[in-house]
């Protein structure tokens, strides 16, 4: 039993509006209201000052554990991801074994669950193993709680097997999260978006039409198949038109982008810290993006944590692997971009970071702060700037472009399932 606790006189983001509450919880949330009464078992915080937000919810995340723990670990990623203010991940799946049947799934949901320091969820594959061959079964990974499927890192090459797929997943009611790559337009080595911008440089260029053709395709079969699709990290103006033109149509779709998609662009591009997949696209793409969010035709954000080791990272450009870390870069670098500098409001940035993910992706009780959900919370102290330190990151990932980047606020204290799971005095120590 969780013990009760009162935080009183914070400015609280519930149900899409900013407020002056308290607010009590256990596990769950139990009441938000104005001066709420405590009894003696009722642990009592005055955040006066400070903003409360539900916990943060990013659905494309990726802890490399088992089998690539070198990179990153599922404690070490999920403790990134409470310092960052996130409280519920999904686990991508290119881990091994890959959890493409049910008894690869099982232990791997156990190990998720016990190593776990916020909730982490797991995808399966959408074919078996990655390979693109055979579709997973579905149904019997239904019946373990894993209602989301995905191939992140390569695309679903044979139109025929992503029909198959489909259909089996409208017959199973799960959703895909698709990362779209039609390899025919990547050459090797290929490492950032095809524009002379940066090709110029002397790296090789990944056309836009690398993401946007299987985009195109996959939302063409969708339209026979029928059943849900979400395509992962749009980076494309061309996916966002082909979007748009999805919805208009009642297509039941939806589309993420990443906080470095939204901050940053071809030309800021200076080496393997800033090559990740898909690439950093044009100053146009960028603005179809942010206004693609802000339209509705992207429905949130999701930030793609990569966490890759300082070797690898450290190898010329072409070699290097694709990814950048985020967990603990994401939220304070896009309050400092689009809130402080007044393009959306707290409640906007609250809503694509939590509510709207947790219910695209089924989660009830997730993503806002109303009595029966989840004592998912996270204080911020909008007050208080700060500056993106690397060396403070609790991921074993330290790929990042952001470094020493300042950020207009800082995270106070994470809360999941109302439990501190994260508090800064932690990274503070670790710092020093
Ligand atoms: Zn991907």
């Amino acid at each position: 039993m969780t013990q009760k606790r009162l935080i009183r006189n914070a400015s609280v983001i519930s149900g899409g509006r900013r407020i002056q509450a308290d607010v009590l919880f256990d596990d769950r949330i139990l009441a938000v209201g104005e001066n709420l009464p405590a009894d003696e078992n009722t642990r009592v915080t005055d955040a006066r000052g400070l903003t409360l937000i539900p916990g943060l919810v990013d659905v494309h995340v990726h802890l490399r554990e088992p089998g690539r723990e070198a990179k990153e670990t599922i404690a070490d990623g999920t403790a990134a991801a409470a310092h960052g203010g996130f409280t519920t991940v999904f686990a991508m799946p290119n881990v091994l074994p890959f959890p493409s049947t049910v008894r690869t799934v099982e232990p791997y949901q156990r190990l998720l669950e016990e190593k776990g320091r916020v909730r982490a969820l797991p995808y399966g594959t959408i074919t078996v193993d990655e390979a693109g061959a055979t579709p997973t079964d579905y149904a019997a990974l239904r019946e373990l709680g894993v209602h989301w499927f995905s191939d992140d890192g390569v695309g679903v090459d044979s139109a025929a097997v992503m029909r198959r797929c489909l259909e089996a997943a409208r017959e199973a009611d799960v959703l895909f999260a698709c990362h779209t790559e039609d390899m025919n337009y990547r050459q090797p080595g290929a490492s950032v978006h095809d524009s002379p911008v940066v090709t110029s440089r002397g790296w090789i260029g990944i056309p836009s039409a690398c993401e946007s053709a299987q985009l195109i395709r996959d939302l063409k079969l969708l339209k026979e198949t029928g059943g849900r699709y979400h395509t992962c990290h749009v980076s494309a103006k061309e996916s966002v038109d082909a979007l748009r033109e999805a919805k208009a149509a009642g297509q039941d779709v939806t589309g993420e982008v990443t906080a470095h998609h939204l901050l940053l662009e071809d030309k800021d591009v200076q080496g393997p810290m800033w090559k990740m997949n898909p690439p950093l696209r044009s100053h146009e793409d960028r603005m179809a993006l942010i206004e693609g969010l802000e339209s509705g035709t992207l429905d949130f954000i999701a930030n793609d944590h990569a966490p890759h080791t300082e070797e690898e990272k450290n190898q010329p450009m072409d070699k290097a692997p694709f990814g950048i870390v985020s967990l603990e870069t994401a939220f304070p670098l896009l309050y400092t971009e689009f809130v402080k500098g007044g393009r959306w409001s707290l409640e906007q940035l609250v809503h694509w970071m939590s509510t709207a993910p947790a219910r695209r992706f089924g989660l009830e009780g997730t993503g806002d702060i109303l009595p029966g959900y989840r004592a998912d919370l996270v204080l911020v102290d909008e007050n208080r700037p700060g500056i993106i330190d690397k060396t403070t990151f609790l991921s074993r990932g330290k790929n990042t472009p952001f470094d020493k980047w300042p950020t207009a606020c800082t995270i106070a204290e994470t809360i999941c399932e109302g439990r501190t799971v994260w508090r800064d005095t932690e990274t503070e120590k670790k710092g020093s």
